[in-house]
């Protein structure tokens, strides 16, 4: 099933007709978060300064269901990370939502219950691309991409063109530069003892030498 691209280019806000104003653009950043990097901030800050966006939530998983061996740290921490990472950057804020609920943190959940929480506003799922490429596989995906649209996140290692699930859904490529870093990436060179502070808002290698994360 092919996929629809609404409007280009990038993740471009769209005129509307009518004199009502436009819906809130609500965009929401799913991940492991262990910890938050400079890609995750630099990118979500890109998209609102482009326009596409006009809030962020950020929301840590629980039991992220694509992720089974992950994450090692606890949620408060992650959570913590989150907070410290987005300090000071307007219109982004952080959700416990996904950390209070139970079992595996399905995204098509919490889109339900955001839903009644923002009931105006377009929910726009943020991804990288290499989450995008197993987007069909996600629990009830189609009835996911029926409440949010996809706005795709360049990420090395997954081209776009080969990235696009068999799924009707809406979605944009974020008119972004990509950024080459990866929580995994960080919680390596901790554990090898190698400089990781270029790759990580300082208040966030406060925490994670504060509370010795990833050192084995
Ligand atoms: P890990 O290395 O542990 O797999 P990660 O760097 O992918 O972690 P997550 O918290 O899992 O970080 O990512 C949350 C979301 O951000 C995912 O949709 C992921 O694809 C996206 N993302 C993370 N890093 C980047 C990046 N450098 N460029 C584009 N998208 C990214």
């Amino acid at each position: 099933m092919p996929t629809r691209i609404r409007s280009l280019p990038g993740c471009s806000k769209m005129a509307t007709p009518s004199s009502e104003p436009d819906p809130l653009r609500l965009g929401i950043f799913g991940g492991t978060f262990d910890p938050p990097h400079l890609g995750h901030v630099s990118l979500t800050r890109a998209l609102q300064e482009s326009g596409a966006l006009d809030e962020i939530l950020w929301i840590p998983a629980g039991v992220p269901p694509h992720k089974p061996a992950s994450p090692r740290t606890s949620p408060e921490l992650r959570l913590q990370m989150v907070r410290a990472a987005i300090d000071g950057c307007a219109h982004q804020s952080v959700s416990d939502i996904e950390l209070l609920r139970e079992g595996p943190s399905y995204t098509v959940d919490t889109l339900r219950a955001l839903r009644s929480e923002y009931p105006k506003a377009t929910p726009v799922l943020i991804m990288g691309s290499d989450q995008f490429a197993e987007l069909a596989g996600w629990h009830e995906a189609e009835e996911l991409v029926q409440i949010a649209e996809v706005c795709v996140l360049p990420r090395g290692g997954v081209e776009l063109a080969t990235a696009q699930p068999r799924l009707d859904v809406v979605w944009r490529a974020a008119d972004v530069a990509p950024v080459d870093v990866s929580s995994s990436e960080i919680r390596r060179h901790v554990r090898e003892g190698r400089p990781y502070g270029h790759l990580v808002p300082m208040a966030v290698a406060e925490i994670i030498e504060r509370e010795g994360l990833y050192l084995e």
